[in-house]
Order: structure tokens, then C-alpha cells, then sequence
């Protein structure tokens, strides 16, 4: 618990004035509702000692009336500035989760999966948030609300109150010791709801191939699972619960029992007056609330440490992949070396690419072939900076990669994936993610060079279509075309199709592939295909096979004795297909 004030302390000292204000009018709000008690009594007692003047009796009633009164309109005000607060924390965490996962390299979203970091970013987020409104609110309203009720009783009678409260906080302790069981199916829960999260966004996500193999009735039983075991977990919680409410009941009631008892024997005996005694139980009565509300506190406590947990646990990340204390500036480079380059995923034990060793020199086209899986993308995205190498090293112009800022060395590549991702926005919009600045002249001839203008005249109004959720309104081909022209319009040093040309046919490619020849003949391509016409007029071909390079020349070259490329380069002449 007092790890997640400290996560969230800087919340406190920025706000601290709405805090002070919010306290003084907390403790007014829990100490008036005591007054009419205290004002109740005292009638009894003028009443029955027949001291009761006109006078005093409207003084009475007058209090009695102005006392909730003054109570509701400081608490509009109060909950009003709470509910401020707590909306103000809630986004400017969302806001620092949500740059910390800027910031972060791959290896984060390997180990979290988005319904994960979503239930953070919401469940969990809004249970810390409650830290610094509702439990303060509560704690504080509960521990003054007591403290002034005891303290009131103690004026009218210790010893009535030592017997009927004092055994109060053995119960306390005890609900302690309950709460470290409890915490194990907090945890448990949070889970649950994080998968019941992942397994939602996967089926909306994934309709479309759901409806295509009928798979409606397994993708819904599969839903439906984690939505009853989220309400399942829910209810272990619950049983839980109740198996305490009822036990602060019977606290309360004896606590009443023994004050009614007692308190009568004492008002027969003289010691107090009766007018003592209805203030006494009006006060045993206002210890209900509180104390049925500390057992929540201490639920509430559970599932703000558990929350603060897992919230944190993202927000602690540290990237591997980070800028050192003064990176490089880099805006173009001569050459690219990569030295007995390995690698391997951070959650997998074997390496995809082993001791690759090569070089690209700017002006250059790179063509790169192998079979699926044999390492081309997660070798070519090495670039991109998105992990570190586990051994060995990329340099460029003689300097370790790792020594450049790498907002540069992203700047310096447009990379175009294999999977092509597009967002909810126009066509034209979706382009200018490559440069947001670019003028229109440079997104016209970024989509000439993709071959992408002959697809406007078949969307409904040209560029400015808006492209439904993850590009689903456009074929495989302009999709593709698309990303290309988003890498293009930065016109970056270093291109990388990834695949790109898949899904466009042959005639497509070769116009594209020649436009690329002829307007980016300065600057560096590489092309990853499994089409050879995509890469044989490349200055270097690097065959991948297993993580490992086999062979390396121009087409011309490899082409001179038997080897991999050879065999499937004349199966692509014959029209077989790869592989
Ligand atoms: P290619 O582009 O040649 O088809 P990839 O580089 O995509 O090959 O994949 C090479 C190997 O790395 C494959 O065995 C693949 O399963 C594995 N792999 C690819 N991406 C990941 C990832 N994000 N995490 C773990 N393994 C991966
Ligand atoms: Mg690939």
C-alpha cells in the first residue's frame, strides 16, 4: 500500500490545495452530523429536568434543521471536487501509461498481449485511481467520524464505552489477517479479466475469418468462457464478502446490546442522564456506517495494491532498446555493415539469424530471398531498432548502431511489413503517416511511384475514402500499394520492401520495381521477395537459409553454379510455383 501512495505522490504535492480544502471540509462533513445528538440530549434533559424554555426549544429544533442542511451543501461542493480530482488523475496516468508504451521496444508487446495492456490501462488503472479519492475519502470520513463519536462518548460515560466498543479493534485485527488470504483471488481475478479482455478484442477483431469457416458457435462458446469465468472469479470474491458483512452485523449488535444494557443500569443508578444515554446510542448508531465501511476499506486496499501491481509492473519496464547518454545525430550514411550478426527472440531459446555478415553500401539495391521462415524480415527489421542483437554487430559508417539516436535511424528507413497495418482514416491521411508535412506534390508522386493511382478511380471519392479498421475495405494488392507509397512519400535513405510486392501481380511489380530504379537511384533499397523479377537486377543478392546466409553475388553470379537460387530461380522461369 505505501508503494502505491508513493507511485502516485506526485499526484498529491501538484493538487495539494484541492486536497487541504477537500480535508477541512471532510472533517467538517463527518464531525457536524454529530451535533444533533449532542443537541438531542440536551432536550431530553431540559425536557425532563423541566428547564425547557420556548426559547431554547427553537434553538434546538432551529439546529437540528440547519445542521443536515449545512452537511448536503458542503458535500455537493466536496464530492463535486472529488470527482475533479479523481478524473484528473485517471487521465494523466492514462496519459504517462500511454507515452510509456511509445517508448517501449518490441520486446513489451511479446510479453503482454493488447487485452493485457488494455485491462491495465482501465481495470486496473481506475482501482489505483480510487487510491487518491474514494479510499482517502473514506478512510479519513470513517477514522474522524469514529474518533469524534468515541470521543463524545467517552465525555458521557468511559466506562459504558470501554465495554461496549473497546473489543471493536480485536475485529479489526482479524479482518487483518483475512485480508492477506484474500489478496491471492484478487490477483487471480485481475487476471481473469485481463484474458476475458484479450479473448473479446480477438473475436471482434478476428470476425471476418470467424464468419468465413462458420466458426461463429466455437469463437462465442470460446468468449463466453472467459466472460463466465471473469463472473465466476467475481463471485469467489463475493462469497468471500459476504461471509463479513454479516460479521460486523453482529458486532455492531452486541456493541448496541451492551450499551442499551448497560446504559439503562447507569441512567437508574444516577450516574448519567437519560438525554446522556439517547446521545450515547445516537452515537453507537453513527459507528455503524464506518465500521461496515472499514471492512471495504480493506477490500479496497487489496484491490488497489494488486492494481498498483500490475499497473506499475508496465510502467517500470525499462526498454532494452534506448537511446545512450549523448546519441549520435545521423541523417545519411555511407555504409551499413553487419558483423557476425545473431539474434534471437527474447522469448524463444534458439537464434533465427547466426553470424550474418554483410555489407550495403548507400546507392545500393539489396535483394534478399530464401525460403518462409528463414530469418529475411527479423534480419532486415534489425534496422529498424526495434531489439538488440545478441551477439555481434551492425555498424554504420564505422560506428555501432547502438551509438545513433534512434528516432534517426528510424527516420532513415521506410519500411514497408509484410502486414500491412492501415488506420481509420483517408486514404490520403493514411499516406502522410510516412511524413505528415509532405506537400501534395510529394504525396501525388509517392503514389505514382507505388502504382497507386490507377486504384483511386475505383474508390468511392479518390484519396479522401476513408479506410475502414485495419484496412478492411481495400483488396490485398492496394493495401500493399498503399504502404508503399507511405514509405515513399518520406523519401527515406533506406527502403525496405518486406514482402511487399505479394499480393500485387507480375505487371504491377515490374512497373513499380522500375519506377524505384529510376527515381530512387541514389538512395538505398531493400528488396525482400520471393519473386525473383522483384530482385534480379539488384547490385547484391543475399540468400537466407535458416538464419544463415548461403550465398551472396548478383543475379548474374549466383547464377553460374548450382545452388539454391539457381533451382528456383528456372522453376520461376518455367512458371512453377516458389519453392
Ligand atoms: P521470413 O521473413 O524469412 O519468413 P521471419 O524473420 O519472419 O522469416 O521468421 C523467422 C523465424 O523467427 C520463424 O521461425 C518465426 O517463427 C520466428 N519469429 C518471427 N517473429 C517472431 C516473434 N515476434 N517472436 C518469436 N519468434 C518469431
Ligand atoms: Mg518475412
Amino acid at each position: 500500500m505505501k508503494n502505491a501512495f508513493k507511485h502516485i505522490s506526485w499526484f498529491f504535492k501538484q493538487e495539494w490545495k484541492l486536497y487541504v480544502l477537500c480535508l477541512i471540509l471532510l472533517v467538517f462533513v463527518s464531525v457536524v452530523p454529530l451535533i444533533p445528538a449532542k443537541v438531542l440530549g440536551a432536550a431530553i434533559d431540559s425536557f425532563s429536568t423541566g428547564t425547557l424554555t420556548l426559547n431554547s426549544l427553537l434553538m434546538y429544533v432551529l439546529l437540528l434543521f440547519l445542521c443536515p442542511i449545512l452537511t448536503y451543501l458542503v458535500n455537493i461542493f466536496y464530492h463535486y471536487t472529488m470527482i475533479k480530482l479523481g478524473h484528473k488523475l485517471s487521465y494523466q496516468l492514462r496519459e504517462k501509461y500511454i507515452s510509456h508504451l511509445f517508448d517501449m521496444d518490441s520486446e513489451l508487446y511479446e510479453k503482454y498481449t493488447k487485452g493485457d495492456l488494455i485491462s491495465r490501462a482501465t481495470n486496473d488503472l481506475n482501482s489505483l485511481t480510487t487510491l487518491a479519492t474514494t479510499f482517502l475519502e473514506n478512510v479519513i470520513f470513517y477514522a474522524v467520524t469514529i474518533i469524534t463519536a468515541i470521543v463524545m462518548m467517552i465525555i458521557i460515560s468511559p466506562l459504558l464505552t470501554l465495554a461496549s466498543v473497546a473489543f471493536m479493534p480485536l475485529v479489526i485485527f482479524f479482518l487483518n489477517k483475512a485480508r492477506l488470504e484474500k489478496r491471492k483471488y484478487y490477483k487471480k481475478h485481475h487476471e481473469i479479466y485481463a484474458e476475458m479482455t484479450e479473448s473479446v478484442l480477438e473475436s471482434i477483431e478476428g470476425v471476418k475469418t470467424v464468419r468465413a469457416y462458420c466458426y461463429e458457435d466455437e469463437d462465442f462458446k470460446k468468449t463466453e468462457r472467459a466472460i463466465i469465468n471473469d463472473v465466476d472469479s467475481w463471485w469467489k470474491i463475493q462469497k468471500f464478502e459476504s461471509a463479513f458483512t454479516p460479521l460486523f452485523e453482529l458486532v455492531y449488535a452486541l456493541a448496541y446490546f451492551i450499551a442499551i444494557g448497560l446504559g439503562t443500569y447507569l441512567v437508574i443508578h444516577g450516574d448519567i442522564s437519560a438525554g446522556s444515554l439517547v446521545s450515547y446510542l445516537v452515537y453507537v448508531g453513527t459507528l455503524y456506517a464506518p465500521l461496515i465501511g472499514l471492512s471495504n476499506v480493506l477490500n479496497i486496499m487489496n484491490n488497489i495494491v494488486i492494481a498498483d501491481q500490475r499497473f506499475n509492473e508496465v510502467m517500470n519496464t525499462i526498454p532494452s532498446v534506448k537511446n545512450e547518454e549523448h546519441p549520435k545525430d545521423i541523417l545519411k550514411f555511407k555504409e551499413i555493415s553487419f558483423n557476425n550478426a545473431s539474434f534471437k527472440y527474447p522469448f524463444d531459446d534458439f537464434e533465427v539469424i547466426k553470424n550474418i555478415t554483410f555489407s550495403i553500401k548507400s546507392g545500393e539495391t539489396i535483394g534478399i530471398v530464401g525460403p518462409t521462415g528463414s530469418g529475411k524480415s527479423t534480419l532486415i527489421r534489425q534496422l529498424l531498432r526495434e531489439f538488440n542483437l545478441t551477439s555481434g554487430e551492425i555498424k554504420i559508417d564505422g560506428n555501432d548502431i547502438k551509438e545513433y539516436k534512434i528516432e534517426d535511424i528510424r527516420n532513415l528507413v521506410g519500411y514497408v511489413p509484410q502486414n500491412h497495418i492501415l488506420f481509420r482514416r483517408s486514404v490520403d491521411d493514411n499516406i502522410l503517416i510516412g511524413k505528415p508535412d509532405a506537400n501534395s506534390q510529394a504525396l501525388q508522386k509517392a503514389m505514382t511511384m507505388a502504382d497507386f493511382k490507377k486504384d483511386l478511380s475505383n474508390l468511392a471519392e479518390g484519396s479522401s475514402t476513408m479506410v475502414a479498421e485495419l484496412g478492411e475495405s481495400l483488396s490485398g494488392g492496394q493495401k500493399q500499394r498503399l504502404s508503399i507509397a507511405r514509405a515513399l512519400v518520406k523519401d527515406p535513405e533506406i527502403l525496405i520492401l518486406d514482402d511487399s510486392l505479394s499480393a500485387v501481380d507480375a505487371l504491377t511489380e515490374s512497373t513499380i520495381i522500375e519506377q524505384l530504379k529510376e527515381d530512387r537511384k541514389d538512395k538505398t533499397n531493400i528488396i525482400v521477395a520471393h519473386r525473383f523479377s522483384a530482385v534480379k537486377n539488384a547490385d547484391k543478392i543475399i540468400v537466407l537459409q535458416d538464419g544463415v546466409i548461403t550465398d551472396m553475388g548478383s543475379s548474374k553470379e549466383l547464377l553460374k553454379y548450382d545452388n539454391w537460387y539457381k533451382l528456383q530461380y528456372l522453376k520461376q522461369l518455367k512458371g512453377d510455383i516458389y519453392e
